[in-house]
């Protein structure tokens, strides 16, 4: 696949003094470099994808990595890995670039404790990761991603953690508490999640935490097809990530169970939550829920 666009992914846990002013900065050299996409800044860190020709990526890539820390900068960026994809070009509509509390949100109140700088689960990349398989190592994998990006993709054997968002993380020690003396290894898509998340998982007494360093879309672009079955949900226009046309579709639509990998929303507007739903029925109203769809029906219209 070769593309003129180009579709990167990073983010980097260091300490930043001034957010604002960072936001400021990356605005600034995103606008006049000409690129879109979504950046959050906090002081623990950057998250960011951004979609650009190949030569606009390769300016905003010199300029992140001349931030070295030195005086006048903002930290030091110089070592921050880019994950690199093929561009549609329509990635992204515009450029978001804001200060945040936290650069992945996990809801918890005392979040400044999940410090991935100071407690994290050891790094093992998809290397190593393919040899524990074939070697048949017994742990387990528990994919820190939402409840409907693990629908339309996932490692053969991982436990979904069950969150709908990430800010669920401390509802999950309840379903995963079975791990707790094994093995244990955090996937997410490219890895932001789970220095966190597995963080948080040795903060919860589990003894023995992994995490897969560069996430999913490193071990795909390396192994695809392997392991890893179906599609890698992504946060932009394209919704899914694919790394070999000869794919295995795993999504299922939530009504008829046909294999689908089409997104739409559970009809109630307060829920909204994210649902495989296939062509064919995404033409009726699809509720995530009795609840949901009870609580449709409880609304009066407003010609009533
Ligand atoms: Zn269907
Ligand atoms: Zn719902």
């Amino acid at each position: 696949m070769t593309s003129e666009f180009e579709i990167i992914i990073f983010y980097k846990y260091t300490f930043i003094a001034d957010p604002v002013g960072f936001v400021r900065w990356q605005k600034k050299i995103c606008e006049e470099i000409g690129i879109f996409g979504r950046i959050l800044i906090a002081q623990e860190g950057i998250n960011g994808t951004v979609e650009g020709t190949v030569e606009q990526i390769q300016d905003y890539e010199r300029r992140m990595h001349a931030q070295d820390g030195s005086r006048g900068t903002f930290g030091n960026f110089s070592d921050v890995w880019f994950k690199s994809s093929p561009g549609t070009g329509k990635a992204f509509k515009k450029l978001k670039v804001k200060a945040r509390s936290e650069i992945v949100s996990t809801g918890l109140l005392q979040h400044a404790d999940i410090d991935p700088n100071k407690v994290t689960g050891s790094h093992i990349d998809a290397e190593e990761l393919k040899s524990w398989i074939d070697q048949g190592v017994e742990f387990e994998i528990v994919d820190m991603r939402n409840d409907y990006e693990f629908a339309v993709g996932h490692f053969t054997g991982s436990h979904s953690s069950g969150m709908r968002n990430f800010r669920d993380l401390q509802k999950i020690t309840s379903t995963l508490v079975a791990f707790k003396n094994k093995k244990v290894l955090t996937v997410c898509t490219y890895g932001v999640r789970c220095e966190k998340a597995s963080g948080y998982l040795l903060q919860q007494g589990f003894k023995d935490v992994y995490q897969l360093h560069g996430g999913i879309g490193s071990y795909m672009k390396k192994y695809p097809g392997q392991d890893f079955h179906g599609s890698l949900y992504v946060f932009d226009e394209r919704m899914t990530e694919q790394f070999t046309p000869n794919y295995t579709v795993v999504g299922v639509c939530v009504r008829c169970q046909t294999k689908s990998e089409r997104f739409g929303n559970c009809a109630w507007s307060e829920c909204h939550k994210q649902l495989i739903i296939c062509e064919a029925c995404g033409v009726q109203n699809i509720f995530c829920s009795t609840p949901c769809s009870f609580s449709k029906k409880s609304v009066p219209s407003i010609d009533s």
